[in-house]
């Protein structure tokens, strides 16, 4: 490929919602161009998720029931239509005297995810026994009140979007590789996007320029010109750490006794994925690293909750790794901020960018088809 090819949208970033864009673009017969600047996609937070295809019990809290109700629609469809990469899970939520939400509140909870989700067979939820308690690989059952348990979905991020990309290159869909964007001249009716391959500069010609670039969203903006609307962001850093061992009656949700915010072990490859924390990362994305401090916290709360012998140590973890969340800039503790996807024109009219801030793994899809609406209604 040389100079001034034209593309209907050019997308920079192959993680899942770019992904996701180039999909949805190339089925509404667009001729698409999809920029990464890694050798494969999702390399950034794509592959660093905590794998969760979920409504979100816990934006219930938030008030956020449009977001969980469309995050449920979208595990409905993605178990359905990509069953060999996404399936359902059996969650448990183990209440203690110490445990800062009440019974009923969980209940109250639940029963509502249970209504957004249609009441599917398998959004219902049930108290276990406490006969049953005892096969909870190895939960802590000092001053336990009650498990509940329901169903989410868990998936392989970096293999769905993947997959994504695949299916976009069996329409037809162009990737490029090692394609890092540079800049883009937006004109009235046509952007000039360049981007740098193998040390050459190209330039492409196209009707709409998406920027998917996740944590490195406003690096893309910032190259922009004319200047470009954009929103501040603070990028929050979550980090997993994979310990041996295995959870055979699936995921557990736990509540960090240091701040009560919201834990996941789970089982991955024949291990236990525990996670997440949430600090800000100052710097470039691409020098996100789990710190010392983040594995200390969630060792404490892996220790907190399961008794499997010894106290796990860092010499336990078998690995550890770190995402970087976009979320809009706030002096709100990041737990509680909003994890809606916004969509931001560079322009009220004739925009030529639109460049997607945050969102959720789960809603990729429901993210993909308002991205291509509103690309239709800019460039048809
Ligand atoms: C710790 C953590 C846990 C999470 N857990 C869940 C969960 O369980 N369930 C859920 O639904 N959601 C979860 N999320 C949210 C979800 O992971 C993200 O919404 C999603 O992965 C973001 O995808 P993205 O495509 O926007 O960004 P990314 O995956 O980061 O993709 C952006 C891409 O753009 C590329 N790029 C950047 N700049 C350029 C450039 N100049 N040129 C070319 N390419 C460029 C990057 O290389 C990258 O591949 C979690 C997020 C985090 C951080």
């Amino acid at each position: 490929m040389n100079t001034n090819i034209n593309y209907d949208v050019v997308i920079v970033g192959a993680g899942v919602q770019g992904a996701a864009t180039a999909l949805e673009a190339i089925k509404n017969n667009y001729r698409v161009l999809l920029l990464e600047q890694y050798a494969e996609p999702a390399k950034g937070t794509s592959s660093k998720s905590s794998k969760l295809i979920h409504g979100g019990l816990r934006y219930l809290e938030s008030f956020e029931f449009g977001l969980v109700r469309e995050c449920l629609h979208d595990q409905h469809r993605l178990l359905r239509d990509y069953s060999d990469l996404v399936s359902l899970q059996k969650f448990h939520i183990p209440i203690y005297k110490s445990t800062s939400r009440s019974r009923i509140i969980i209940r109250l909870g639940l029963t509502l995810y249970a209504f957004l989700g249609g009441l599917k067979k398998h959004n219902r939820f049930r108290k276990l026994k406490k006969s049953e308690w005892a096969d909870l690989d190895g939960v802590k059952t000092d001053e336990l009140l009650a498990v509940y348990q329901y169903y989410d979905a868990q998936t392989d991020d970096a293999a769905l979007t993947r997959r994504l990309v695949e299916q976009f290159q069996q329409l037809g869909g162009d990737v490029q590789y090692n394609a890092k964007f540079s800049q883009a001249a937006m004109q009235e009716k046509l952007v000039t996007a360049s981007y740098k391959q193998n040390d050459k500069e190209y330039t492409v010609t196209a009707r709409m320029l998406v920027n998917a670039a996740g944590p490195w969203v406003n690096h893309v903006v910032d190259k922009c010109h004319p200047e470009s609307q954009r929103i501040k962001v603070d990028l929050v850093q979550g980090t997993h750490i994979e310990l041996e061992g295995s959870l055979e009656k699936g995921i557990y949700y736990l509540e960090a006794p240091q701040d009560q915010r919201a834990i996941f072990a789970m089982p991955w490859k024949g291990r236990v994925m525990f996670g997440t924390t949430e600090h800000v990362h100052e710097g470039p994305p691409e020098d996100c690293r789990p710190t010392d401090k983040e594995i200390n916290y969630l060792l404490d709360v892996y220790n907190h909750y399961f008794t499997d012998g010894k106290v796990k140590t860092r010499d336990d973890v078998l690995e550890a790794w770190a995402g970087l969340r976009v979320l809009p800039e706030s002096k709100n503790n990041p737990f509680k901020r909003s994890r809606e996807t916004l969509l931001i024109p560079n322009q009220k009219e004739h925009a030529r960018l639109i460049s997607v801030y945050g969102g959720k793994l789960t809603s990729h899809h429901s993210m993909a088809k308002k991205l291509v609406k509103k690309i239709q209604n800019y460039i048809d």
